[in-house]
């Protein structure tokens, strides 16, 4: 078993008790009696085995009372699942004998970080090329991640899609869980954000599990704030998350495709955003363009790609770095698939959509299928293949439904660049999602910010 997750367990006991208590509203008397004293006596095969003082009798009520939630703080806390059981001490003999020695502070891996698993791992300071266009970004970035909340308190990072925002955000995440383990770090989208919220709000408040989360933190990082505006609640919220955060002096990071002068957001949080430290990131130059090209060829060992092809990406994909890397696979795809070698002539042809696209944005099924994977960070030829995983099969049937709202190709042509699907999947699969449309508040949200990803001309209306 996971030697994070006992270190997690053991140096958090009592936190965990406490988050308990205040999640299910224990009153103090029960707190105390029962729940206080819980010990972990082991941690093995996913059963965490607790004692009690209490004598077996009370532990039999204890158990029948308090463990399933119990069990349910534990999980959450940990990110993991984890079955708890409780015996009493009464009946245990050499208790000592059976605690596992805690593991050495050398190999803490924090696990605090819930959504840490959602992290890139290829989006760190290593891998960023630093050029005139973000280099002010870039420095922030590295002060903030060396000593977070000490100078640039929030700091805003903005700039157009696909410029590196979200690698210089979880970039600061990986080098303070590297060098600061000690801190509670969290990355969030306001997707995720905002999807959270919908759930504590519709539970009624039951749990304060929403606001504990979040003011726990030491470092938050919220990706694509842009995508808040204009939901009054979850501004609200935020509004509050933030101002409890900053007040106790802990860092925000926040990311968003434009200046927060042109958001329209409340006075207040505007004012708030420009007490920090604002950066943007600029299109890259020819030079920037080449050096991070090249490292994506080095990275994913294509060397056969010579330098008049790769000029010719560096000088005609102009407005986003993501296309710079989704040029270089379809360039791979189309030579692997014709079994030509890639010379310019073949560039030309094979990247015609893709240089077009530049010139005049047209909102093509393949569009909609690229941006839909990567939002549910699975690669493109998992959403078309016939995978039956749900991971797979619904972000294939949210891409059949974006490409009938939002194109105006047949279905029979969205079946052919969904992996060759017939027309009637198609028709089947969009209204999947509109049913579910119906009366699922957290799809709704995440359509809407498909949506805007898809067509970001949508954000402003
Ligand atoms: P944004 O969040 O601004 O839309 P991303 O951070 O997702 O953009 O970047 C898009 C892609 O471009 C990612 O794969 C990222 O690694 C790459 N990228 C962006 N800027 C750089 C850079 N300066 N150096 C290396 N890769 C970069
Ligand atoms: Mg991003």
């Amino acid at each position: 078993m996971d030697e994070n997750t006992i270190k997690t367990l053991y140096d958090n006991w009592e936190d965990i008790l406490i988050k308990h208590k205040e999640d299910f509203e224990l009153p103090y008397a029960t707190f105390d009696a029962f729940i206080k004293a819980l010990k972990i006596v082991s941690f093995e095969d996913g059963i965490l085995t607790l004692s009690s003082p209490e004598n077996e009798a009370a532990v039999n009520l204890i158990n029948k009372k308090y463990l399933r939630n119990l069990q349910l703080t534990v999980c959450e806390y940990t990110g993991r699942i984890i079955n708890v059981k409780i015996i009493s001490e009464i009946n245990k003999q050499n208790t000592e004998d059976v605690i596992p020695p805690v593991p050495e502070k050398k190999s803490f891996v924090p696990v605090h970080n819930e959504d840490s698993f959602r992290l890139n791992p290829n989006y760190t300071f290593e891998k960023f090329i630093v050029g005139p266009n973000n280099n002010l970004a870039h420095t922030v970035a590295v002060a903030v991640a060396e000593a977070p909340a000490s100078k640039y308190n929030p700091l805003l990072l903005y700039g157009g899609v696909g410029l590196g925002k979200t690698h210089l955000m979880q970039a600061i995440a990986h080098h303070i869980m590297k060098t600061q383990p000690e801190k509670k770090v969290l990355y969030v989208t306001s997707e995720t954000f905002t999807n959270e919220l919908i759930d504590y709000l519709r539970t009624g408040k039951k749990g304060h599990n929403f606001r504990n989360k979040y003011r726990k933190i030491d470092v938050l990082l919220i990706d694509d704030i842009q995508f808040i505006i204009g939901k009054d609640q979850t501004q609200e919220e935020f509004f509050h998350t933030f101002n409890d955060l900053y007040q106790y002096g802990k860092q925000i990071v926040l990311t968003s495709d434009k200046p927060p002068k042109d958001m329209t957001l409340p006075e207040r949080l505007q004012s708030r955003f420009s007490e920090g430290m604002i950066c943007d990131i600029q299109i890259p130059s020819y030079e920037t363009k080449r050096a991070i090209l090249d490292q994506k060829i080095e990275d994913r060992y294509l060397h056969n790609i010579p330098e008049d092809v790769r000029d010719y990406i560096a000088n005609n994909i102009k407005s986003s770095i993501r296309e710079l890397e989704g040029s270089i696979n379809t360039l791979q795809a189309y030579a692997d698939l014709n079994k030509s070698e890639i010379t310019l002539e073949v560039a030309k042809t094979a990247l015609k959509d893709l240089v077009s696209q530049e010139h005049n944005k047209i909102i093509s099924p393949e569009l909609i299928i690229d941006i839909v994977a990567e939002h549910y960070n699975i690669t493109v030829s998992d959403l078309l293949s016939k995978k039956k995983s749900t991971d797979y099969s619904f972000p294939r049937q949210v891409s059949m439904y974006l490409c009938r709202n939002m194109t105006q190709e047949t279905s029979k042509r969205v079946g052919e660049a969904l992996g060759g699907r017939d027309h009637s999947t198609i028709l089947h699969g969009a209204k999947q999602i509109s049913n579910e449309l119906l009366t699922n508040d957290n799809l709704k949200n995440t359509i809407e910010i498909l949506m805007k990803k898809i067509d970001p001309s949508l954000n402003n209306v």
